[in-house]
């Protein structure tokens, strides 16, 4: 007999809600933040260097730009990579919409390419039939931590003459072949929202080894405004800057860069935490790999985990993605879904995109469910998604 589901009255595996991602905050992160209170800067002073040059060394990069938030730091990248009306610029469709409205952004369109059904990232065997002359850029998402197939994305932007912008907001601390995501594509996007593998509140940062990108991104960041004597037309005197291009404000304060720094401290011990979880969820998923694929993960690529993404085998269920989905949250599991392919949002529908374009991805979509993953969950925490999923599976297989 299967124990009763709490979405039909049976008692729920834990009493209180696990969401699925949460920030890790402790009295150090707190005191940073409150000296920078006290002090003399709040938005940009000496925390925003000191923030920067720590994500910079953590990763290799020669420069960074610390930036408002993860959105802003991919709309300064796609400015930076001179994306303009007209242009096309391919993107992984299994990702947050961030990803491609950057491109929107600058009056470039999205060219969504498939998913590679294993990894879930960009198909690199897809991307060259959807370059044109139009071609600008490619956005590889490292969707869940996963980093995506960056020597052959490289080798094609090379061919083509393409910048690569990586979105790496999942993926700041995970390597490919051994070296950290940061280095590896012109430009590389992180993101510091709360459950993302560093917090800042809200942030984001570009990182590049290209002085001539670093300097455009800075330039976006403040409005296209700048007093650096190599880029004004003529010098009036102490005080004098100038616009020189349409820029933003998308500074990020001192007060956030202090939390920033104090945990990038703490980063790998996050995700030395989060693949603990992972190994136990995928050692005790075993039993029911009839019923549910866990994240594949490509030997060239080591994930710091962002997200726990698994694949329901609808076939051996005899419901579809949203009673597991419902029954899960009602025995308060906090699951998620990562995500909807972002052309078949309606403002992307209306700006003429069709289902079908992508299969794989549509496909999955209809399949996945994110489970809790963040540092500070308990084995306990940890046992109860792992009890949840079991009885919910055992309740509706086929
Ligand atoms: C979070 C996220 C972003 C945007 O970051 P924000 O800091 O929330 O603006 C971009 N791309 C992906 C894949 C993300 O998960």
């Amino acid at each position: 007999m299967n124990e009763k589901l709490a979405i039909n009255g049976g008692k729920k595996i834990r009493d209180t809600y696990l969401s699925y991602g949460r920030q890790c905050i402790d009295d150090n992160d707190i005191q940073e933040v409150i000296k920078v209170l006290k002090g003399d800067f709040l938005t940009t002073g000496p925390s925003v260097k000191k923030f920067e040059d720590k994500v910079a060394s953590y990763v290799g990069a020669k420069y960074a730009v610390a930036v408002s938030n993860g959105t802003a730091a991919l709309h300064a990248a796609c400015f930076a990579a001179g994306i303009k009306e007209g242009d096309e610029v391919i993107v992984s469709p299994m990702t947050f919409a961030a990803s491609s409205n950057c491109v929107l952004y600058c009056g470039g369109k999205p060219v969504f390419v498939d998913i590679d059904p294993k990894t879930y990232n960009i198909d690199v065997s897809k991307i060259e039939e959807k370059i044109t002359k139009n071609t600008k850029a490619i956005i590889p998402v490292d969707f869940t931590g996963q980093v995506a197939d960056l020597d052959k994305i490289n080798e094609i932007a090379e061919k083509y003459n393409l910048t690569v912008i990586e979105d790496a907001a999942h993926a700041l601390g995970s390597e490919y072949k051994g070296n950290k995501v940061g280095t590896l594509s012109h430009m590389t996007e992180f993101s510091f929202h709360p459950v993302k593998p560093i917090t800042t509140a809200e942030g984001g940062m570009i990182v590049t080894n290209d002085e001539k990108l670093y300097q455009r991104l800075e330039l976006f960041r403040t409005h296209g405004i700048t007093r650096d004597k190599g880029l004004i037309s003529h010098n009036e005197g102490p005080w004098y800057y100038e616009q020189i291009d349409l820029g933003y404000n998308y500074r990020i304060t001192d007060v956030q860069c202090a939390l920033g720094s104090s945990q990038m401290d703490k980063i790998d011990g996050f995700i030395k935490r989060r693949r603990e979880i992972v190994g136990k969820y995928n050692i005790a998923f075993k039993e029911l790999n009839d019923f549910i694929t866990t994240p594949y993960e490509a030997e060239f690529s080591n994930s710091g985990w962002h997200i726990y993404v698994i694949k329901l085998n609808l076939d051996k269920l005899k419901v579809s993605r949203k009673e597991i989905f419902e029954a899960l949250q009602a025995e308060n599991i906090g699951v998620n879904v990562h995500y909807l392919p972002v052309y078949l949002h309606p403002y992307y529908k209306n700006l003429g995109y069709k289902r079908g374009i992508c299969p794989e991805a549509e496909k999955l979509y209809s399949q996945i469910i994110t489970l809790p993953l963040f540092p500070n969950m308990t084995d306990s925490d940890t046992n109860d998604v792992i009890e949840a999923v079991k009885k919910v599976i055992m309740n509706y297989r086929k």
